[in-house]
């Protein structure tokens, strides 16, 4: 008896160190309901974790109130996040509690050269580093966020053509390599999607699908709180999904994908004779400003999204739809119409109507992902009493990082 209460005590433990590390920090109160323990067990397990040097308290407000945050120590190691976006590269270093230290955003030119963005994004990582006067000595993982599909086996681009140039390079070794630090690469809509339901928008639902509407379409989809990539990691490539059988041959080879009727080029086109030469950017800023004609391409973008993730969301039957990336900065002028044709679409139930929502984490979103990536990756030694009698403290400090 005395044995399987043990092993229950260690579970509880294991889970409430789990929970903080997935979420960065929480409230007591946020971890009795995150983990399903009772709130006294749950004291009982913090003040042990406080005792062992395992998590810290900091205060911070919730709902305009003082409270106790719990968060992982600091003292435990730094991860890097790198989005490799199609014009810029994001690269953000964040502690344990996923708190971002220091971040920079660098444009890219379009098609940036896989050499090139690899270089700019390790230099990126050392400097940031630098600044903070620290070295990639304190850092147990990079995590690293690309605009195409990944195989998790590998951490290959599991579809060719996706990203010119990028098929053959094994973007994980190359700055693994040059790091000496463990890398780990993944789509960037699923790790927006880790991100925002592990500290965002769709942090308290179940079962969730982000969606990334940027310069390409991708969605990232998470069930029972896990994210689900499909075998070579192609789930949620909506950008790929055929929307007009008569429409412009895709990057992927296919005809009429998604991405050639809402990707940045298809979006910027129509305004040309009206507008000039627009970039993303511009015509994002001009929608927020009011220009009509913006707003109008923008809206029929969300009304194109929104049909194709009413298929998804039939397939998947999430809690919500959060939606990121940068048509999502003009809110409800792409959500409104997103939500009309997710709405018209899929079969509402008694149960949990679906919520289509704004991205909270905004433009963090998938460099937030990253970071987490390399936390779930790096095993904290969860237990300095590794062979731990019932109650001996050999609370040493001796909390080892490595990363798998
Ligand atoms: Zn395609």
């Amino acid at each position: 008896m005395a044995g399987s209460q043990t092993a229950l005590r260690e579970a509880n433990r294991a889970a409430v160190v789990d929970t903080v590390k997935r979420h960065g920090g929480l409230t007591q109160v946020e971890l009795v309901g995150a983990t399903g323990l009772s709130a006294a067990t749950v004291s009982t397990i913090v003040k042990q974790l406080l005792a062992d040097g395992v998590v810290e308290t900091r205060t911070t407000t919730r709902s305009g109130r003082r409270a106790q945050l719990v968060t992982l120590a600091h003292r435990v190691g730094l991860a890097a996040g790198v989005l490799v976006g199609q014009r810029h590269l994001r690269v953000a270093i964040a502690d344990f509690t996923h708190q971002v230290v220091a971040e920079r955003v660098l444009p890219m030119p379009h098609e940036h050269r896989v050499d090139t963005s690899l270089d700019r994004a390790a230099l990126l990582v050392v400097d940031l580093l630098e600044r903070l006067g620290l070295s990639l000595d304190d850092v147990v993982g990079i995590g690293v966020g690309l605009p195409a599909p990944v195989d998790e086996a590998t951490g290959m681009i599991s579809v060719r053509g996706v990203m010119r140039g990028w098929d053959e390079v094994h973007v994980a070794h190359v700055l693994s390599k040059r790091l000496s630090v463990p890398v780990h690469v993944d789509n960037d809509a699923n790790l927006g999607a880790l991100a925002e339901s592990t500290r965002g928008a769709s942090r308290v639902y179940r079962d969730s699908v982000y969606v990334r509407a940027s310069y390409g379409t991708g969605a990232g989809i998470v069930i029972n709180h896990q994210l689900h990539r499909g075998f070579a990691g192609t789930a949620g490539e909506i950008g790929h999904v055929q929307v007009d059988p008569q429409g412009d041959i895709c990057r992927c080879g296919s005809r009429g994908c998604l991405d050639t009727v809402v990707g940045a080029r298809a979006l910027v086109e129509p305004l040309r004779a009206t507008h000039g030469n627009l970039t993303l950017r511009d015509v994002v800023q001009r929608a927020n400003a009011g220009d009509p004609g913006c707003a109008q391409v923008i809206a029929d973008a969300g009304a194109q999204i929104g049909a194709v993730v009413s298929g998804l969301a039939m397939a998947v039957n999430p809690q919500c739809v959060v939606v990121g990336g940068e048509l999502a900065e003009t809110a409800e002028i792409l959500l409104d119409p997103m939500r009309e044709a997710i709405r018209r679409r899929v079969l509402l139930n008694q149960i949990a109507p679906l919520e289509v929502l704004p991205a909270e984490l905004g433009g963090a979103a998938e460099v937030a992902g990253a970071i987490a990536l390399v936390l779930q990756h790096s095993d904290v030694d969860l237990d300095p009493r590794s062979d731990a009698d019932d109650g001996v403290d050999a609370s040493d400090g001796q909390l080892g990082v490595g990363a798998s």
